[in-house]
């Protein structure tokens, strides 16, 4: 899979080098494009934005800048991704799509966001284009929503894991699960000891109370 990030601030992405993600790159599983949206800017101010439209308060990112970055990494393979908090809400299910994917290009506005004409053009175009939100709540620009999805997207990508188990019985691997509790050595710590059943070797048992566990954490949690 390929990922290509767009932004005014590239070294947001410098972390896509540590962990599982940086070890799927060395293996070339995942290949990561990062662009200085800048680099295309319109004057030798490096200019991206300008005033909006209809007035109000901030700056908006203009489409030529946008439309010269995007246009250097598109193919009739790509799956254009505009971060916006008024997009669709990012879930595991979206994650599992955006998994089979062969490209994912992250366009991560700033300011007021991207003039809206980016999206209309490229859908227009016969692109596939979404506008995903990681969450209620506003940042100040697209590049942490770019990593969170990069991050849940890229660990449902065969050979990223080492145990691809893990990702089988997880929180949200269905609708509505939440994994249960987990602890480790040792039993007892500061006075709170692991649940008995955890230490019995009755798998059925273990089993019958992660079940329960997982559905009160689930209910606590709500
Ligand atoms: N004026 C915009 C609005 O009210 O919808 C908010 C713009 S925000 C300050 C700047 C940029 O941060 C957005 O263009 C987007 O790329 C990113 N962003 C902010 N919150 C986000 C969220 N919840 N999910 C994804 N991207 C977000």
């Amino acid at each position: 899979m390929k990922l290509d990030f767009i932004s005014i601030f590239p070294e947001f992405f410098e972390p896509l080098k540590l962990s599982l993600i940086g070890k799927a790159r060395d293996k070339s599983i995942i290949e990561i494009g990062v662009h200085d949206l800048r680099d295309q800017a319109i004057n030798v101010h490096r200019q991206v934005d300008d005033t909006p439209y209809g007035g109000g308060a901030g700056m908006v990112m203009m489409p030529e800048v946008w439309g010269k970055a995007i246009d250097k990494v598109i193919t009739q393979e790509s799956e254009l991704i505009i971060l916006t908090p008024a997009g669709q809400l990012f879930n595991q299910r979206m994650a599992e799509e955006l998994s089979n994917s062969a490209h994912l290009i992250f366009a991560c506005g700033r300011y007021e966001g991207i003039d809206d004409r980016v999206r209309q053009y490229y859908l227009n175009e016969g692109f596939k284009v979404r506008e995903v939100s990681i969450g209620d709540y506003v940042l100040n620009g697209g590049e942490v929503a770019a990593i969170v999805i990069a991050e849940a997207v890229s660990r449902l990508i065969p050979g990223v894991l080492g145990n691809p188990e893990s990702i089988v019985d997880e929180s949200h691997s269905e609708d509505g699960y939440i994994e249960y509790p987990a602890f480790t050595k040792p039993a007892e710590w500061r006075g709170i000891k692991v649940p008995e059943v955890l230490l019995s070797g009755n798998h059925a048992e273990i089993a019958k109370w992660r079940k329960s566990a997982g559905e009160s954490r689930a209910n606590h949690n709500q």
